[in-house]
């Protein structure tokens, strides 16, 4: 048989025309498609996911650290100023960003799309804690800024190690150090499950008439004559490949959406690069040890390391279990997915972006260093570094897991080529009808928020009819919570009860 004949063969006569294509089922699509079905329910929406589930790689239970990032307890949101004073733009714009999401989220339990909201979110205290006098100041000096804010309200400061001993036990019985340690407490933190709340989007969208197709990979798009992007699907069950058109697409792959921005060939996606960073967590299932920790405890990132390395130690509450996660050690491998190949960083070098990348290159080899290092760390390394955080930890009660990948954007910027961001990037053609979400940070937390950057950029002409039901799922959109207490408050009261975030110990079962 001759390989053109063999090619025809595999390929399906398959070929569909709709709406919206989203690809990928993580948590950015899956947001993007609940919201595209509240305001346009009559819209037609594929779904392409290369894995046999939703949420399998970085919106994973296991692959990120489930916390809700409001900015109450990650020090890197807050920076120090020359003058001393203490920067806290970027902790409210974080903040008000989580508030849209728990305004939807609440929006979608209030009106039965999904259900058991505990089966996703939990409610559990946010902390930072620090130590020397450097730090304890710095600690200080962020909590008086914050506090004196709306949006962090309720948060407490100790320096005392009796009153810290009550918070947090498991980290200071034992502690041998005389030095200053400090930390801030803020009740409203919440643990997410962000694999389990995609599903459950998934599963809702499914009822909507949203057409799912697990196990199909998109290899390659363009745009044809009449506007439309056309797909190429290649599905694994089969071993066919298809074709499916969409007026509107929206590249959702996670670290795999620089690959297909690429393949779209939209200027807009040119001249940017992608940087993998691993994640490795320290997992443990001792219920003695679980039983005596209930937070997450954030710490000062080492010099050296990149903002999302900063180690913490978090309680988690997964499938009604609670474990305890510490992490994460960063590390390097050229895969852009957890489930990716070795040559995804190579194929990523195009003409456009080679000047782009050799610069970040050259720009970034103390961080390349520093995750190799990172991942030649051997299991007792890592106990160390957890021992600074619990001085007992028995190594037999921790084990390894590897989380998902972070594909860190790199770009031109102001500050010069190849410059590494540590953001999230939606970067959609100027006529809106292809979109992409690259970046890790915040993350899921914010994927309301940045969801409604995608419908805003891309969908100009309908923000206006739309607004409507926007205020109905979202309150506060358009309006700076900050600026408007009485708003913030009810919407602070709704959401914990309709998310069941009153602060209380729930029932679990240990594993
Ligand atoms: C170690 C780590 C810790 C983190 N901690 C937090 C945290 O505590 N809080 C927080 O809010 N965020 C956190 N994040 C970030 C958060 O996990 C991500 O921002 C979020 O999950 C990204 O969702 P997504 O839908 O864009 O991507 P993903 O969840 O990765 O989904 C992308 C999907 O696209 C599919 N796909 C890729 N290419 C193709 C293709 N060609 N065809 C079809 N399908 C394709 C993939 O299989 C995947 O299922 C963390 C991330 C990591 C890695």
């Amino acid at each position: 048989m001759n390989i053109n004949k063999e090619r025809r063969v595999k390929m399906s006569n398959r070929e569909t025309k709709t709406d919206v294509i989203l690809i990928g089922a993580g948590i950015m699509s899956a947001t993007l498609g609940t919201l595209l079905k509240e305001l346009v329910p009559n819209w037609k929406i594929k779904v392409f996911e290369k894995l046999t589930n939703a949420g399998g790689e970085s919106s994973n239970e296991w692959n990120n650290a489930g916390t809700g990032h409001a900015a109450l307890c990650e020090l890197n949101y807050t920076v120090e100023n020359p003058d001393g004073l203490i920067d806290i733009s970027k902790a409210i714009k974080i903040n008000e960003q989580f508030q849209v999401s728990m305004q939807f989220w609440s929006y979608l339990v209030n009106n039965k799309l999904i259900q058991n909201p505990q089966d996703f979110i939990m409610p559990l205290p946010h902390m930072s804690l620090v130590q020397g006098e450097q730090n304890v100041s710095f600690l200080k000096k962020r909590f008086e800024a914050l506090s004196k804010n709306p949006l962090f309200q309720g948060m407490e400061f100790s320096d005392d190690p009796e009153k810290l001993m009550e918070w947090i036990p498991l980290i200071m019985q034992d502690r041998t150090s005389n030095e200053p340690i400090a930390a801030t407490k803020i009740d409203s933190g919440t643990d997410i499950n962000f694999g389990a709340l995609s599903r459950m989007l998934f599963d809702h969208l499914e009822t909507k008439n949203v057409d799912l197709h697990y196990n199909h990979s998109v290899t390659d798009m363009k745009r044809t004559s009449d506007g439309l992007w056309e797909l190429k699907v290649r599905n694994s069950g089969s071993g066919t490949v298809e074709c499916h058109n969409a007026k509107f697409v929206f590249i959702g792959g996670g670290g795999g959406s620089l690959h297909l921005l690429q393949k779209s060939g939209i200027p807009e996606g040119k001249h940017m690069g992608g940087f993998p960073v691993s994640g490795l967590f320290m997992v443990c299932n001792n219920p003695d040890v679980v039983e005596q920790h209930h937070a997450k405890v954030y710490g000062k990132a080492k010099v050296g390391a990149p903002p999302m390395s900063v180690p913490h130690l978090d309680t988690r509450f997964i499938d009604n279990k609670k474990s305890l996660l510490f992490g994460p050690f960063a590390g390097f491998t050229p895969k852009f997915l957890k489930n990716g190949s070795m040559f995804d960083l190579i194929t990523s070098v195009k003409p456009d972006n080679l000047v782009t990348m050799l610069a970040a290159g050259a720009k970034n080899m103390s961080l390349t260093k520093y995750l190799i290092q990172q991942v030649m760390l051997s299991k007792e390394q890592r106990m160390e570094e957890l021992r600074e955080f619990i001085p007992n930890a028995k190594s037999e009660d921790w084990d390894l897991v590897v989380a998902g990948q972070r594909v860190q954007v790199i770009k031109d910027t102001e500050a010069g080529k190849g410059t590494l961001q540590f953001g999230t990037e939606v970067v959609s053609a100027a006529d809106g009808s292809i979109a992409a979400l690259l970046g890790a940070s915040p993350g899921a937390s914010t994927a309301v928020h940045v969801m409604l950057e995608v419908l805003e950029k891309c969908f100009p002409e309908h923000i206006n009819e739309w607004e409507t039901k926007m205020k109905e799922m979202i309150p506060s959109y358009g309006i700076s919570l900050m600026d408007n207490r009485e708003l913030l408050n009810e919407i602070h009261t709704s959401t914990a009860k309709t998310l069941g975030l009153a602060e209380k110990e729930p029932e679990l079962v240990f594993s």
